[in-house]
């Protein structure tokens, strides 16, 4: 399938790791010049000139994007570099643990590093996308959807943005702009593996959440979360708006009793079904 993508000009916010950087490399693999908008430098330069070296653009903006004056700036740059902007992905984010016992002040904090800056970016692209009759996707979390304790910043924050999608889809749909969300739920990244690491039995941990994924009871990998994000980035996905995609190998919606195949049989679980028990 040719994505005619060919040429078109994306932001990624938190391009350098994990998602992102799943994210910028099938963009640039489509032939997308991607403006990488990331706190830390080295990282950033070192994809910029490993790129460079292929012919490829992979422009490396500095910027905490907590600063919505950075967000501003980010965009700016990559106007003046590329002269457009067909693709926003507003990927950058962290699960920061700023529960309920953490008080108002950490919630606000946790607001500005996983919502306020999809807005900003959003809002200073806004004349770039139009213009461009472009698209916007936000990557959110299936936490939004299930809860998980603990983490009352993160959680708000990524209902706002599945909110957001559907506000802003709705806002430009007039103006031929496309707005979609792309959420994980366990997607192997370097920080979760340095995450399990920390625990007595990664290996362990690992595999217990292993089996809670229906679908080959397995992590996302990052390029799966980075296909989608293509695809809805392209004119192949010329009619799809406000739709909000779970790619998670069924794990946020599918019936456990049904799937957690180390617990029940499937054999068992049709069988409870049968007689009413649930
Ligand atoms: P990651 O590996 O930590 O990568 C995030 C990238 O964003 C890093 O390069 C980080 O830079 C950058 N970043 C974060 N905050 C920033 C800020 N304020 N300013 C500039 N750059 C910033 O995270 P990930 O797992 O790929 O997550 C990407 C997105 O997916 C997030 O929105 C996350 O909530 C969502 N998600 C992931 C999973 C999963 O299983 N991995 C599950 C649900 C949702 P630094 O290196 O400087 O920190």
């Amino acid at each position: 399938m040719d994505l005619q993508l060919q040429n078109k000009v994306a932001i990624v916010t938190g391009g350098s790791k994990g998602i992102g950087l799943g994210i910028v490399q099938s963009l640039i693999a489509e032939g997308v010049k991607v403006a990488n908008v990331n706190r830390s430098e080295a990282e950033g330069k070192a994809l910029e000139a490993e790129y460079a070296k292929e012919g490829c653009e992979c422009l490396f903006i500095q910027g905490d994007l907590t600063d919505t004056e950075a967000c501003r700036i980010a965009v700016e740059k990559t106007l003046a570099r590329f002269g457009r902007i067909d693709i926003l992905v507003n990927n950058a984010g962290v699960n920061d643990g700023a529960g309920l016992n953490a008080g108002p002040a950490a919630f606000v904090e946790s607001l500005k590093r996983n919502l306020i800056h999809y807005y900003a970016m959003a809002h200073y692209a806004l004349d770039a996308l139009k213009s461009s009759q472009g698209c916007i996707i936000n990557i959110g979390s299936k936490v939004c959807e299930t809860g998980q304790g603990g983490t009352s910043g993160y959680a708000a924050s990524k209902g706002g943005i599945n909110g957001l999608t559907r506000e802003w889809a709705v806002e430009l749909a007039g103006d031929g702009v496309r707005v979609n969300a792309v959420l994980p739920a366990e997607t192997w990244t370097p920080l979760y593996e340095k995450c399990l690491a920390a625990m007595p039995d990664p290996e362990a941990a690992r595999h217990e959440i292993e089996q809670l994924i229906p679908l080959g009871q397995r992590f996302t990998t990052i390029e799966e979360m980075a296909d989608m994000v293509v695809f809805l980035a392209s004119p192949r996905s010329s009619h799809t708006t406000g739709q909000i995609m779970f790619v998670d190998g069924g794990y946020t919606h599918l019936d456990r009793k049904c799937t957690a195949l180390s617990n029940v049989t499937k054999f068992g679980a049709a069988a409870e079904c049968k007689t009413g028990t649930k």
